[in-house]
């Protein structure tokens, strides 16, 4: 196929492969496209548009299965992942650095797949919406040591604990326990911000953290509770939410440069709790699970 281009000053007709014409303007084109079309059409015309398709849905270097989430796109969801696949056949190994999780799963070997063929990824966000269920990644943490910004279940720190001696910023969510405060304190010294908002926190995991980030960017403690044992997050049981050691943390803290807290018991969302289960206090705000929640691609 090819692009006839007239120059009306000249009056010559020039005659270029639709794979000439400029990468930018190209994509700007493609956002335009339907996206049925760019997935059934317009990817087929050559490697250059299936990029430009595929730049068009995420932008370069960044895996964005956030993508799967949308009613829309649903019926188009395996299409999107053959042409996925293809790329990163085709492209540098070190060509991925960001990778975003959605609410939709793929069958575990794909995760594998894409870790293997993007071991410089920097970036992984998986959201709250997952919960605590995190085996679905385990496939493709080990080949991702060169994390910088992460976000995902707290689990992961305790099942690969020596991936993130380059992370800087980290998020997590679910319970913190000792070991994995330990961890974070010894394994992650390039650490700079730190997120452990609606987190469940073992009675010393705070203390045992700020024993090795005392001067922290950021550290986020807002709607985060204590409780005795962390493993009672996942029992029906009603657990009792521990006082603060207020003293210890503001002493240990002195050196953080932004510390955000909330109230605690003066705070509209910790107290009163409207559950008392533990793990439902670590995801307040979450919609019950979408009915495809657990299908895979
Ligand atoms: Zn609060």
């Amino acid at each position: 196929m090819r692009l006839k281009l007239f120059r009306a000053e000249s009056g010559t007709t020039t005659v270029w492969s639709w794979d000439e014409m400029n990468y930018d303007v190209l994509l700007k084109i493609m956002k335009r496209v339907p996206l049925g079309d760019r997935l059934c059409v317009a990817c087929l015309v050559s490697k250059t548009w299936l990029s430009a398709v595929l730049d068009s849905m995420s932008p370069p270097g960044v895996i964005n299965l956030k993508r799967l989430d949308c009613p829309k796109f649903q019926q188009m969801n395996n299409r999107y992942l053959v042409f996925l696949k293809r790329r990163l056949d085709t492209m540098p190994v070190d060509s991925c650095s960001a990778f975003y999780h959605g609410e939709t799963f793929l069958q575990e070997y794909k995760y594998r797949y894409i870790a293997k063929r993007t071991p410089s990824m920097q970036k992984l966000i998986i959201p709250r919406a997952v919960r605590t269920n995190y085996t679905f990644i385990l496939p493709a943490m080990k080949y991702w040591k060169k994390l910088k910004k992460v976000q995902f279940p707290s689990i992961l720190i305790a099942q690969f604990r020596r991936n993130f001696t380059e992370v800087e910023t980290l998020r997590l969510f679910g319970a913190v326990d000792d070991d994995i405060a330990t961890i974070i304190r010894d394994r992650c010294p390039q650490l700079k911000r730190l997120r452990l908002d609606y987190c469940a926190l073992s009675i010393n995991a705070l203390s045992t953290i700020l024993d090795g980030h005392k001067d922290l960017e950021l550290l986020d403690t807002r709607h985060s509770f204590r409780v005795p044992d962390c493993r009672i997050l996942f029992s029906d049981r009603v657990s009792l939410c521990l006082e603060w050691n207020e003293e210890e943390i503001r002493c240990k803290a002195a050196g953080v440069k932004v510390h955000l807290k909330c109230a605690r018991d003066r705070c509209r969302k910790c107290a009163p709790r409207k559950c008392n289960l533990p793990l439902r206090s670590c995801f307040p705000d979450l919609k019950p699970f979408k009915s495809d929640y657990r299908a895979r691609l």
